[in-house]
């Protein structure tokens, strides 16, 4: 059975030896080609948001230092679109 890679960046993009596949390339751990893994990735769990960490936004009242009790996130985060999910 091949390994299954979690993320996309635990491809290991060898040249296929697939004869319906020349000159393509497939992941040495998994079997997946370029698109199979893009699809797969697209179907996949949502991630969480690199940019705002899944908070979908920070918080900004304008003071340098916040002194907020309660700070409130006001800034939709541009990466997610405030959804904290890529
Ligand atoms: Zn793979
Ligand atoms: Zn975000
Ligand atoms: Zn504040």
């Amino acid at each position: 059975m091949p390994r299954r890679c979690r993320d996309i960046e635990d491809h290991e993009w060898v040249p296929s030896d697939n004869p319906q596949h020349v000159g393509g390339m497939v992941c040495q751990v998994c079997g997946l080609d370029p698109e199979d893994a893009a699809i797969e990735d697209y179907c996949g769990e949502p991630e969480t948001c690199w940019h705002c960490g899944g908070d979908g936004g920070h918080h900004d009242c304008g003071e340098d230092t916040c002194c907020c009790a309660d700070p409130e996130i006001n800034v939709p985060c541009n990466v997610c679109g405030g959804t904290g999910e890529i």
